[in-house]
């Protein structure tokens, strides 16, 4: 099964067990200011876990078109893109445990056809202070799920990432206990910082071993939680169950829902066996395109192109849902993607536009499952090819003007006289810097922001004597937007 496929069945066998396939949210979030963009398929549905009556009923599904600014660093991996599907499904006071993890486990092996044996899962260890006992419900479920299938599961106690990282995996064992930090979700991210009032409770992560060929050492033994590239995180279930009080302790809650998110392009990268998700059907034609573009191959040039194909096709779903290109939130991110992008091709010697053959190509792979990119394609092509136009023109000025800092340092100053001048992203500046082995003042963005601050009151004061100000008005979104740092989603489930 490829990417469109598996999107397909999924859906289909949700509405089989009785779910209502709604539509997904934009990538800007509606009247919530909170988070730049919808980086998971839980964060819209938020107010209908947290109690609210949901239209539809109390089982849904969809599939969720997801931006995590805060992965950006982590492109360039085998796992994660800016952009990615997430396949969802919800209980809101519905079923529970015993029927979402067996629905979910007979998905991946009798739908998608994965070998269950390579098939590794997490729960929540407990917490003695918090009054929370470990989840041997969903332990249990597993084991019978897996028995089942005449595969034997031992159960371990694995506690921390660095107590798994120094433990490793031993034969027979397939359902490990992680504490909260790995197994919790909240609003807060984890157990302690479980916000007041709020629901929350154990998730179960579910991970697809590649296989100890792909286990990098140097992250010490390989376990789930590792990072190490032999197990892949693919989906996880979160299961709301208690509720925090005033003082701090937890309590149960009568009305449970569970809340579901599978990455779509890792599950169809395990479904042909690849630790590399831009072997995809979704990704694979981007990649051969940039191929052929540049004359130049994948495997010798596999982090450019990886940026290249991830950021582009963000950007073109950011198109698709109205952002254009700018110097506030998420117009700035997905200036930053472009830039970046045609940074990294550049590297590849592609100095010509190339947009407006790549940017199609991007589209046509989700016209027939996204009807609005079908309606938009020729509007998101364009916008994204005048943004390119406008940054070349400027571009090779811009690399000129960094190289010359060779054998000095770059300071904030200087970071903002690229930004202004050349359109260089502060973020870009510096990684070129870093790239060209040009120091960088470790002080730089106190700088930086300072000579913006400098800028903004210089126009504030022209604004006053009648004259233009300058478009620079950052928010404190804006700010985070430029480092990169969307504030914690609701829905990252960690
Ligand atoms: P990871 O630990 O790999 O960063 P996560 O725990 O942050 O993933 P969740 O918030 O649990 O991810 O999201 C649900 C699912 O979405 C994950 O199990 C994974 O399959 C998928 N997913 C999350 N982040 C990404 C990403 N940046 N690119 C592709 N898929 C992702
Ligand atoms: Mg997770
Ligand atoms: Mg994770
Ligand atoms: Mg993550």
């Amino acid at each position: 099964m490829d990417a469109h496929e598996i999107r397909n069945a999924y859906l289909d066998y949700q509405e089989r067990l009785g779910h209502v396939r709604i539509d997904r949210a934009p990538l800007i979030p509606r009247g919530d200011g909170s988070t730049l963009f919808t980086g998971s398929g839980m964060q819209a549905l938020l107010p209908y876990l947290l109690g609210e009556d949901h239209p539809d009923g109390t089982r849904l599904t969809d599939s969720q078109p997801c931006v995590r600014a805060q992965d950006i660093d982590d492109v360039g991996d085998n796992r994660h893109t800016t952009f990615f599907e997430m396949l969802g499904n919800w209980s809101l006071g519905d079923y529970f445990k015993a029927e979402q993890i067996p629905a979910f486990l007979s998905f991946l092996v009798d739908t998608v056809g994965l070998d269950p044996n390579r098939l590794y899962v997490t729960a929540f260890i407990g917490d003695e202070a918090a009054g929370i006992p470990r989840d041997d419900e969903a332990a249990s479920i597993w084991q019978k799920a897996f028995a089942e299938r005449g595969i034997e599961a031992g159960i371990v106690e694995m506690g921390s990432q660095a107590d798994g990282d120094a433990r490793g995996v031993q034969p027979g064992e397939r359902i490990f206990f992680y504490d909260g930090s790995e197994n919790w979700w909240s609003r807060g991210g984890s157990l302690q910082a479980t916000p007041i009032g709020d629901p929350c409770g154990p998730d179960s992560e579910v991970f697809y071993d590649f296989g100890p060929e792909h286990h990098d050492p140097s992250y010490g033994a390989a376990h789930p939680a590792s990072d190490s590239g032999q197990f892949m995180e693919i989906g996880n279930q979160v299961f709301m169950q208690y509720r925090r009080q005033e003082d701090g302790s937890f309590v149960e809650l009568e009305r449970r829902n569970v809340d579901f998110g599978g990455g779509l392009e890792r599950i169809a990268a395990a479904a042909i066996h690849s630790p590399d998700v831009f072997r995809i059907s979704l990704l694979r034609p981007i990649v051969e395109q940039i191929e052929q573009l540049s004359g130049e191959s994948y495997e010798a040039h596999t982090l450019s192109m990886r940026i290249i194909a991830d950021h582009l096709r963000g950007a073109t779903f950011l198109a698709v849902d109205g952002v254009v290109p700018s110097n506030k939130e998420q117009g700035y991110v997905m200036r930053r993607l472009v830039r970046r992008a045609i940074r990294e091709a550049l590297i590849l010697g592609i100095s010509e536009n190339f947009f407006a053959e790549l940017v199609p190509t991007i589209a046509d792979l989700y016209v027939d499952d996204y009807p609005e990119v079908r309606e938009r394609r020729d509007e998101v092509v364009a916008v994204l090819v005048k943004e390119e136009r406008s940054f070349r023109r400027t571009l090779k000025g811009g690399l000129k003007a960094l190289a010359a800092y060779q054998g000095s340092t770059l300071t904030g100053a200087d970071v903002f006289l690229l930004s202004d001048t050349h359109g260089f992203p502060r973020e870009l500046s510096v990684e070129e810097a870093k790239r060209q082995g040009i120091e960088v003042d470790p002080a730089w963005e106190e700088e930086f922001l300072t000579a913006l601050e400098e800028q903004r009151a210089r126009s504030r004061g022209a604004t006053k004597l009648g004259t233009a100000g300058l478009p620079h008005q950052e928010t404190p979104a804006q700010q985070q937007a430029q480092a990169g740092q969307q504030r914690p989603a609701p829905g990252d489930q960690g």
